[in-house]
């Protein structure tokens, strides 16, 4: 009854996340910028709610981690430090016919770039694509009046770096020791020459990393702390447990910094398949240490009872909010007939949670008093979470609108509800409705969002 990943659910999640207002494309009205998205009113609750989720728990509810809002801009040496400026590259061949470019190892490229017998994938015309050329995915811009070289600046392809080198700033305000971690969620920007998929990759999007700051010894210890609760963490926002999976870096995919690292990856179904949602990476020193190297001052840890300095070790864990967002409408996304029903429907199960609408609140009919109540019980309930009063068309189609955009429960009043205060609270997942005190029907939900 219940299809889940076939091939094309990504095609129909994107019109859905159109039609209801998750999210649009960038500049659609002058034909949309590539592979740049912006979150509608559902979608922002939505992703915002991820946000506030992870910020909870690697923030809120632990003494071993500080929060962090570095700037998007930084001193352009941040970014030779971090090897970004050289390393940070793709291969990358252009069409001289089309003006296409695509990776160097792009599967849809017949023969050997830059030959006679190349195949440009796009306008089919061949000995047109140029030997692959370093291409470095950073963006880049002028930081004051004149454009000239010296002003150069990055926008950040990660936000990493504004937490290394604010390591001692933080870690002296807060007078916190050795291990904690520092966190922080914000903007990055690649200009990726293969983006697509949705908000699957994309040039502008939000990382909610942390670094933990160890002791050299430990780290493989903490490494695999931060593994086991991370994958938790993705569990806890309702994805199916076999969707997730670890892939362990091989020798040969290890950054050159990394002495290990995994990736969580989520089954999008269809042609994407298994994909990393996050990763989870040992940094070891290089990260303190070359900051150190290129800013010419110390960023060592002083070991009070020990009385020894020591760079610490890091362990980063580095998710995407909008791959995030895009793992939980494909694992909440259903199309499932109705026992009893003609027409079926379209579901977004998210966890209660996440969902951007908690309830939503619809007078059976248009009279006797029931309109009234039930506006009532809306603006009561507005103030401890989103609620949407609908209070327009069949009850059937109204249930159907709020199950197409996840909304976890429905509250009905009818005419029983006039006469004796009680309503009906329908579960999105289960079908089932039940008969709830219309004074407890804040409780009712505040209970089945808080798990
Ligand atoms: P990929 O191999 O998919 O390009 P990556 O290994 O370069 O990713 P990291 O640099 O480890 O990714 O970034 C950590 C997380 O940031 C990723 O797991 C992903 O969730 C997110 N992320 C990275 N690049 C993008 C992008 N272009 N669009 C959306 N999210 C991204």
């Amino acid at each position: 009854m219940t299809k889940t990943s076939s091939p094309d659910v990504l095609e129909r999640l994107v019109s859905l996340c159109k039609r209801r207002g998750f999210i649009f494309q960038s500049s659609e009205i002058y034909g949309g910028t590539g592979s740049v998205w912006d979150y509608g009113p559902l979608g922002v609750e939505l992703k915002r709610n991820i946000k506030d989720r992870w910020w909870h728990s690697m923030v809120r509810t632990r003494d071993d981690i500080e929060g962090l809002d570095a700037a998007i801009l930084m001193h352009p040496r941040v970014w030779e430090a971090s090897g970004h400026v050289s390393g940070f590259v793709d291969p990358l061949v252009e069409c001289t016919n089309c003006k296409r470019r695509f990776r160097a190892d792009d599967e849809r490229i017949k023969g050997e770039p830059g030959s006679p017998d190349a195949q440009c994938p796009s306008c089919g015309m061949k000995g047109t694509l140029t030997a692959p050329r370093q291409f470095n995915l950073m963006f880049k811009t002028f930081m004051g009046p004149v454009e000239d070289t010296a002003a150069v600046v990055y926008l950040r392809p990660e936000t990493a770096q504004g937490i290394y080198v604010n390591f001692l700033n933080v870690q002296q305000a807060s007078r916190q020791r050795i291990p904690f971690g520092i966190a922080q969620i914000g903007k990055a920007f690649r200009n990726e020459i293969t983006p697509g998929n949705f908000i699957f990759r994309t040039r502008e999007f939000e990382q909610m990393e942390m670094q933990f700051f160890v002791e050299p010894g430990t780290d493989m210890k903490w490494f695999e702390y931060w593994k086991e609760q991370r994958l938790r963490w993705h569990e806890s926002l309702g994805i199916a447990p076999e969707r997730l999976r670890f892939h362990e870096h091989s020798k040969e995919e290890l950054a050159h910094y990394a002495r290990a690292a995994f990736d969580i990856e989520f089954d999008f179904g269809g042609s994407l398949g298994f994909q990393e949602i996050e990763g989870v990476h040992n940094r070891g020193d290089f990260d303190l240490t070359r900051h150190q190297e290129f800013s010419g001052k110390k960023l060592d840890y002083f070991d009070q009872p020990n009385n020894r300095r020591f760079v610490p070790y890091v362990v980063e864990t580095s998710v995407g909010a909008d791959r995030t967002t895009l793992a939980i409408l494909v694992n909440g996304f259903r199309e499932e007939a109705v026992p009893g029903e003609e027409e079926g429907r379209t579901v977004l199960a998210f966890h209660p949670a996440i969902a951007p609408i908690k309830a939503g609140v619809f007078p059976l009919v248009k009279k006797d008093g029931m309109p009234e109540m039930a506006s009532r019980l809306a603006s009561d309930l507005r103030a401890y979470f989103p609620v949407f009063y609908d209070e327009s068309g069949a009850i059937g189609r109204r249930y159907r609108r709020q199950d197409e955009v996840g909304t976890p429960f429905c509250i009905t009043i009818d005419g029983e509800s006039v006469s004796d205060g009680t309503v009906t609270v329908r579960d999105r997942d289960t079908l089932k409705q039940e008969r709830v005190a219309s004074e407890q029907v804040r409780d009712y939900v505040l209970e089945r969002i808080a798990a």
